[in-house]
């Protein structure tokens, strides 16, 4: 299953809650990504600056991590991409992947308008502890700036100042949303949910019924 939308469309969240549904594995290149950065590895060392200005980290990096990722054994029965892919190349190189392994695909994308994007994201704090995302508007913690289930104090992801938020709506704009088109020409099964509106479980129950989830 690939998530497909802006940053802060709620890709994350609705992953979670499909991992949750569907017990598949949630695979973010992001939080991979950021794993490696807080790591210190070559890996990190080598994104960190790209992903602090906002732009996009180089194809064959993220590709290699899925390709790693996918062939454990926990992704046999399938899993959620989360923010992957990104770029056409991406999207070639995963179609590739897909069927040497025997895998259909489908894609689900989030709409959601911009104006909420930039304001979901200023309002964004997760845990460094443990990765619960919060947002200061709908779905603050219970004290604040502390996790609700480490009390770890919450931090703003570096990504996620108000500057940086353009940048990455901008690599999405001219990168990213051309896939749709790549899907579209492929006649993969591609489904619309409106991420604008409702709570983050009554999204979710949007596609769980267009999945027809139990
Ligand atoms: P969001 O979807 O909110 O932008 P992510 O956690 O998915 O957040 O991504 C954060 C950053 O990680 C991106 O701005 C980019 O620098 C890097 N990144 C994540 N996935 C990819 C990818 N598939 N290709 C290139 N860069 C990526």
């Amino acid at each position: 299953m690939i998530l497909f939308g802006p940053p802060g469309s709620g890709k994350g969240t609705q992953a979670k809650l499909l991992r949750a549904a569907l017990g598949i594995p949630h695979i973010s290149t992001g939080d991979m990504l950021r794993e490696r950065i807080a790591s210190g590895d070559e890996l990190g060392l080598r994104v960190k600056g790209l992903m602090q200005a906002g732009r996009l980290v180089p194809d064959d990096a993220v590709n290699q991590l899925v390709a790693d990722r996918i062939a454990q054994a926990d992704c046999r029965d399938g899993f959620i991409l989360d923010g992957y892919p990104r770029t056409l190349p991406q999207a070639a190189y995963l179609e590739r992947l897909l069927e040497e392994r025997g895998y259909r695909h489908l894609v689900i994308h989030l709409k959601v308008d911009y104006t909420k994007v930039i304001a979901r994201i200023a309002g964004r704090r997760v845990c460094p502890a443990c990765g619960t995302l919060y947002s200061l508007t709908s779905n603050p913690p219970r004290q604040p700036d502390l996790c609700d289930r480490d009390g770890a104090r919450l931090v703003i992801r570096d990504d996620d100042r108000e500057e940086v938020i353009r940048e990455r709506l901008e690599a999405y704009e001219r990168l990213t949303r051309p896939l749709l088109d790549f899907y579209r020409q492929r006649g993969s099964q591609l489904h619309e949910v409106d991420g604008s509106d409702g709570t983050p479980e009554e999204v979710f129950e949007r596609i769980r019924g267009l999945l027809k989830l139990q």
